[in-house]
């Protein structure tokens, strides 16, 4: 029996599990795919107290360390669903079930898609949704990045150092982003702007060759000869396998308040996957360490 099992290795939820273990507790996470989380596609955090500079990558393993040497256990298992019985859960992964007193939920959000014909197909074939990731494929190469956020102009900035020419993408007029990253990127001789425009069609045989983009205001369409796609258009929960068992909001976020306490007795939640304004490494850090001392409480 797990005392607290946390859902999720990213920084919420290795800060949960630092914190239940160190209170003396049995700890368990279960990770799908990635321990660190989205930090460690981060090329650079600045904004962490405590720490100057330090790549996303060198940031989570730093977490992991920190995390097995305070006893933690980690494994990689994608949870499919939880059971609640009397005093217990029941956590099912695709082969095992884990029984644990309490649970913390930190799956994180994965890149939003948009959901065009043959984006899944083309994924890793021309079609990326991380610049740093993937961008040093694509030297010297034309690409595509789709969003208007601070991810899409920085992503942006990022390719255009590497490749030939870079097209910005975005649905709107405005951008989302910071003034300052725009008008960096304005200043880059390689970067065309697409605005009120959308992509509508991926093209090629084996690989992404080109793709169809539509003006939303005019209606003309061109193609674009690409050999790569960034859709950095946000982030989508990772809350499917929880749907029925604790309320989420319309989106698909957990709903809870400051003190990360779901609608289920006994289960908590912390970080990007929780319904909130501010979705940032410290806030992250902030959850976990919450939801954690809430986990304690109701154990004890
Ligand atoms: P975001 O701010 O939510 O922006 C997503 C962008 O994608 C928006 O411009 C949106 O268009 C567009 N979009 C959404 N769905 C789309 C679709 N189906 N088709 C086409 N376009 C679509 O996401 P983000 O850029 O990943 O940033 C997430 C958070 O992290 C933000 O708070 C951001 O400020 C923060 N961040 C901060 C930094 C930093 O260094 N300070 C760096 C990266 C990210 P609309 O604008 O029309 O809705």
């Amino acid at each position: 029996m797990i005392d607290i099992l946390v859902i999720g290795g990213g920084c919420a939820g290795l800060t949960a599990s630092i914190y239940g273990a160190r209170a003396g507790k049995r700890v368990l996470v279960l990770e799908q795919e990635n321990i660190g989380g989205q930090i460690s596609y981060s090329p650079r955090v600045e904004n962490y107290p405590g720490i100057s500079a330090i790549s996303g990558a060198e940031f989570a393993d730093n977490l992991y360390e920190q995390t097995v040497a305070r006893g933690v256990e980690i494994d990689l298992i994608q949870v499919t669903g939880i059971e609640r019985e009397a005093d217990y859960f029941i956590v099912k992964g695709k082969e095992t079930t884990i029984r644990a007193r309490s649970i913390i939920l930190a799956t994180g959000v994965c890149h939003r898609k948009l959901s065009l014909d043959r984006e899944e197909e083309l994924s890793g074939k021309g079609v990326s949704y991380c610049t740093l990731c993937d961008g040093a494929f694509y030297k010297d190469e034309k690409v595509v990045v789709v969003g208007g956020g601070n991810t899409a102009l920085q992503g942006a900035e990022f390719l255009s150092a590497i490749c030939e020419k870079v097209y910005l993408v975005h649905r709107r007029d405005e951008f989302r982003g910071e003034d300052k990253s725009l008008l960096r990127l304005q200043e880059k001789e390689n970067v065309e702007f697409l605005t009120s425009c959308v992509v509508k069609a991926l093209n090629g045989l084996e690989e992404l060759e080109n793709l169809t983009v539509e003006n939303l205001q005019t209606k003309e369409k061109k193609d674009l000869s690409v050999s790569g796609l960034f859709v950095l258009v946000g982030h989508v929960p990772n809350n499917k396998a929880f749907e029925g068992f604790v309320k989420l909001d319309r989106e698909g976020f957990v709903e809870a308040g400051e003190d990360c306490n779901t609608s289920q007795d006994g289960v908590f939640v912390a970080g990007d996957c929780r319904k909130k304004d501010v979705r940032r490494l410290t806030t992250a850090a902030s959850d976990g360490t919450i939801a954690a001392v809430e986990a304690l409480r109701y154990l004890d």
